[in-house]
């Protein structure tokens, strides 16, 4: 969805032109105004094609690596995509649904802005345990806070620069 030579260009173009402009991070990341806001969920055709795409692997996976995985790595996958759209809709589209009151809801609504903001970080919606593992996750603040490591990156260098005797002068 963030790759513009990935095969499908319309996701690309779906996703990262048109949802990421139409819902900015700031400002406009909820959707305003009356009837269905669009360019929230996923194409009709996204669910099953996830499901068509992922099914040859989890099938050769339990073929060669893990027996009996099969159907709880279909179940994982069905559940990650439809908490993927549900939680993703209610981030964009507020309806004051009983989830939306849970801490988890608004940690990963906070984590889903910053990644309109920073489109290749924050990648995970649903659960961002991919994020953890692969280094793409940041936070608002405190811990893997963009803005606070860019902060203690610029105090690093301005340290380093009161140690060290300034070799331009003279
Ligand atoms: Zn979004
Ligand atoms: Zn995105």
């Amino acid at each position: 969805m963030h790759e513009k030579h990935f095969p499908l260009h319309d996701a690309f173009r779906g996703h990262t032109i048109v949802h990421h402009q139409l819902y900015h991070w700031n400002g406009k990341f909820e959707a305003t105004g009356p009837g269905r806001p669009p360019h929230v969920a996923l194409r009709w055709y996204a669910f099953p094609s996830m499901i068509a795409f992922h099914t040859p692997f989890f099938w050769l996976i339990q073929h060669f690596l893990i027996p009996y995985s099969f159907w709880g790595a279909l179940a994982a996958c069905v559940t990650y995509f439809t908490g993927y759209e549900y939680t993703h809709y209610l981030m964009h589209v507020p309806k004051g649904h009983y989830v939306e009151r849970f801490k988890w809801f608004r940690f990963i609504k906070e984590h889903h802005r910053l990644h309109h903001k920073y489109y290749l970080r924050n990648m995970n919606v649903f659960i961002p345990l991919a994020d953890y593992h692969l280094g793409t996750l940041i936070t608002s603040e405190g811990w893997r806070s963009k803005a606070l490591i860019h902060k203690q990156n610029l105090e690093k260098k301005d340290k380093a620069k009161e140690t060290t005797p300034a070799n331009s002068e003279g």
